[in-house]
């Protein structure tokens, strides 16, 4: 009966995405089409545009990938000066700066297009009390940039750079926890505390990003303790939600009901969801039970699912769609369509990583939707792991360059036509 039910949602899905192939070309519900690469690369100039062809096309070679990143991670090790070569190129596409007053540039790029702004501080620091404390005061810093100004409209952090990890981990298995962790554990829990209630007071609404699976449900109860204290009125503490998990939607649900319940919002950033690789191999070597769905067409027909679930709740949800798949933007355009929701209406967000997928920034924007981009920033060599997970996501794909490439060329070739 469920095995009959799933097959019916993937057939629905592929109905949907055929649907929307076709009506991507005549377009009658949105207008608007992510193929769009005049309006996807607008900001960039033609010197820019090439700049961008030649970084994409470094990393669409599988082996340049694989081979530069070992070197780099080792000249990095040895302290070697690499810096000039990865700040001007492949950091200064995927990141703001390595401060908060070095990303204003980003910040006013994305602001002349609508597009807003989201300060990732993407630092992991030494695990220690003095690494979280620090951690804390930069992020404290994230929320004052945002106060009061409309092109950050979201604060970001990760639980698991102001608590130690092993410790999340502990607390979600229900082991004993010795006097020295309790009390670690509580000064964790008031730096969480001490961000989401200065957001509170500034009004910016903030990401809690979702991790892996063994601390997400300590993450979870902590974001829930958050969003009872300051979602009143309205959503400003968002959990997130990974959709490749098969028991997210049935999550979502629980935590509607327990938000109408209780009388507070639930904001809710919906992911597919970053850690496959790793989760799928602990639940093997560890014997239990995959947490990810078995395939893609699983993940993607629950995303989607979960978007539906939260179009139909906005009286209590506040959504944001933190993806880069077109299909399930298309879907979202359609939804609020269908209901006759406002583009612009706040308690709907689009959201995308600075550097990827801007021809669904820069295209939603200029339709009028809300739209933000988290811009990573940090020392170069903080950051580094980060790149790295960039350059590898942008390899050619079984022999075909990745989509990024694929539209800066077609946006070069656009050019030279419109030349001629
Ligand atoms: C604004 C923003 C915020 C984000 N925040 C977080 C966060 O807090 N936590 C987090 O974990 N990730 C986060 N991510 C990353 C996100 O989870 C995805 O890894 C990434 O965006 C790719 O998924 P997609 O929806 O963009 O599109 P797609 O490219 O269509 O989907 C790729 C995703 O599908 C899933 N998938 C792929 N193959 C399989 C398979 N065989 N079986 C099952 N599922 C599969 C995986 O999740 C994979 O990442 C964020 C992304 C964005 C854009």
């Amino acid at each position: 009966m469920r095995q009959g039910g799933a097959a019916m949602v993937y057939k629905l899905a592929d109905a949907l995405s055929l649907h929307r192939l076709i009506l991507n070309y005549m377009n009658p519900v949105t207008n608007v089409s992510f193929d769009d690469t005049a309006v996807a690369f607008s900001s960039k100039s033609d010197a820019e545009l090439y700049k961008m062809y030649l970084l994409f096309k470094s990393m669409n070679s599988n082996t340049f990938v694989k081979v530069g990143g070992s070197l780099l991670n080792l000249a990095l090790n040895l302290h070697l000066p690499v810096k000039f070569i990865i700040k001007p190129t492949i950091f200064n596409h995927f990141c703001g700066g390595e401060t908060i007053e070095e990303s204003e540039r980003a910040i006013q790029e994305l602001a002349r297009y609508n597009i807003g702004t989201i300060l990732d501080y993407s630092v992991e620091g030494e695990g220690d009390e003095k690494s979280f404390n620090a951690t804390r005061d930069e992020l404290l810093r994230t929320v004052e940039k945002a106060k009061g100004n409309p092109n950050i409209p979201f604060s970001v952090f990760k639980v698991t750079g102001l608590i130690d990890i092993k410790l999340l981990e502990k607390v979600q298995a229900r082991q004993e926890l010795t006097a020295d962790e309790r009390a670690a554990f509580e000064r964790g829990r008031e730096r969480v505390n001490a961000i989401c209630q200065r957001c509170f007071q500034a009004n910016v609404r903030v990401f809690v990003d979702a991790e892996e699976s063994w601390i997400q449900e300590t993450i979870d109860n902590l974001t829930y303790e958050m969003m009872e204290l300051y979602n009143r009125e309205k959503a400003i503490v968002y959990n997130t939600y990974q959709l490749y998990r098969h028991d997210r939607l049935e999550v979502i649900k629980r935590d509607y009901e327990q938000a109408v319940e209780r009388g507070y919002f639930v904001g809710a950033k919906l992911v597919r969801g970053a850690y496959m690789e790793k989760e799928r191999r602990r639940a093997q070597e560890d014997g239990y039970q995959d947490p990810i769905n078995p395939n893609k067409k699983a993940s993607d027909a629950l995303f989607d699912e979960a978007v539906r679930y939260c179009v139909e709740h906005l009286d209590r949800i506040a959504l944001c769609a933190g993806t880069h798949n077109e299909n399930s933007s298309y879907l979202l355009m359609e939804l609020m369509e269908e209901k006759g929701i406002a583009p612009n209406d706040e308690r709907i967000f689009f959201a995308q990583l600075y550097g990827m997928s801007d021809n669904l920034s820069y295209n939603l924007a200029k339709a009028g939707y809300n739209v933000a981009k988290y811009v990573p920033y940090g020392p170069v060599e903080a950051v580094m792991p980060y790149l790295l997970r960039r350059a590898n996501e942008n390899t050619a794909i079984a022999g075909q360059s990745s989509r990024e490439f694929g539209l800066i060329r077609k946006e070069m070739e656009r050019r030279k036509k419109a030349k001629r």
